[in-house]
């Protein structure tokens, strides 16, 4: 029988970008689980890989290393473009993970700034406060200082100060979708177009960003997402089949939310007859054990 869920991750956070557990206590959640292969897929940064292996192996987990990757696309839509099964110790790849985390304190000031001509002040230092490094600085965590400091009830900060057109929001240039693709490519990565149902692209402006991250040597995108609507899974299946891509899929897990439940290590299985980015990670179906 076919399964309806598959104990395979491929995209979680930990506290080496904006997730709210360190590494240990993802993992640890994924194996209540019943996780048998999880990728950590921190923002912009591989630091957290070696600690997730070790951790990893003593729980008798397969990790797969991993990252999601900030692009700019067609100058100024963001994107995330998840690498998976590479190596972290890739020279070029952290160095340039390490320019793009750099950017993220000066843009966090900026944030601050904006934040401050509309009576809000602090905000800068109190998010950088909840940061594990300065670089991990993120929009997620001015979101929870902004909760946390009576100025948005929880769910709404995000949407009303952060996002773009927001008080804010302030214009940042990441990496070009190529050099991305690039990255991972030669780090012996697969690169994988993130929670496609996000973006709120129509068809023919997905079809685009897919047709040119094809031409640099993209393969994969998630289908399966926390992000996505079962109408979006439907309609990225068949755009997956379409572009002859290879399906993914993702808790995104950050932390647990009141408004939805995201179980990280656990996924609803790729529809049917889609061809999956599995293989070229060392997954194998037919070895996973049986799971409820
Ligand atoms: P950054 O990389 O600092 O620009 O932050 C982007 C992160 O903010 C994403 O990775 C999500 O985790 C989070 N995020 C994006 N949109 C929302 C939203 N509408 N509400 C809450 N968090 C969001
Ligand atoms: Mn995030
Ligand atoms: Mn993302
Ligand atoms: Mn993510």
């Amino acid at each position: 029988m076919e399964k309806k869920y598959l104990p395979i991750d491929l995209h979680c956070h930990s506290t080496y970008s904006d997730g709210a557990h360190s590494v240990r206590e993802v993992l640890e959640m994924a194996k209540a689980n019943g996780v048998q292969f999880q990728a950590l897929t921190d923002h912009d940064t591989v630091d957290g890989i070696s600690e997730a292996r070790e951790i990893a192996k003593e729980l008798g987990i397969k990790l797969i290393a991993g990252v999601e990757i900030s692009v700019t696309w067609q100058k100024n839509t963001l994107i995330h473009i998840v690498g998976l099964g590479i190596d972290e110790n890739n020279a070029q790849l952290v160095s340039e993970l390490a320019k793009l985390r750099a950017s993220r304190v000066e843009r966090g000031r900026r944030i601050g700034a904006n934040l401050a001509k509309v009576g809000i002040h602090g905000a800068f230092e109190g998010a950088l406060a909840l940061a594990k490094q300065p670089e991990a600085l993120s929009r997620t965590h001015f979101n929870h200082w902004l909760i946390a400091n009576g100025h948005a009830k929880a769910g709404k900060a995000f949407d009303k100060f952060l996002a773009p057109g927001k008080p804010g929001f302030t214009q940042q240039v990441w990496a070009n979708l190529a050099d991305a693709v690039a990255w991972i490519k030669q780090s012996g990565g697969v690169a994988v177009i993130a929670h496609p149902g996000r973006y709120s692209f129509t068809r023919t402006k997905l079809i685009r960003l897919i047709e040119e991250f094809k031409s640099y040597g993209g393969q994969g995108i998630e289908v399966i997402s926390s992000a996505h609507s079962l109408q979006d899974e439907e309609n990225i299946a068949a755009l997956c089949r379409h572009c002859d891509l290879l399906a993914s899929l993702g808790s995104d897990f950050h932390q647990q939310e009141s408004y939805r439940k995201i179980r990280p290590g656990v996924n609803k299985a790729i529809p049917h007859g889609l061809n999956t980015v599995f293989p070229l990670i060392g997954i194998d179906l037919n070895s996973l054990t049986e799971i409820n």
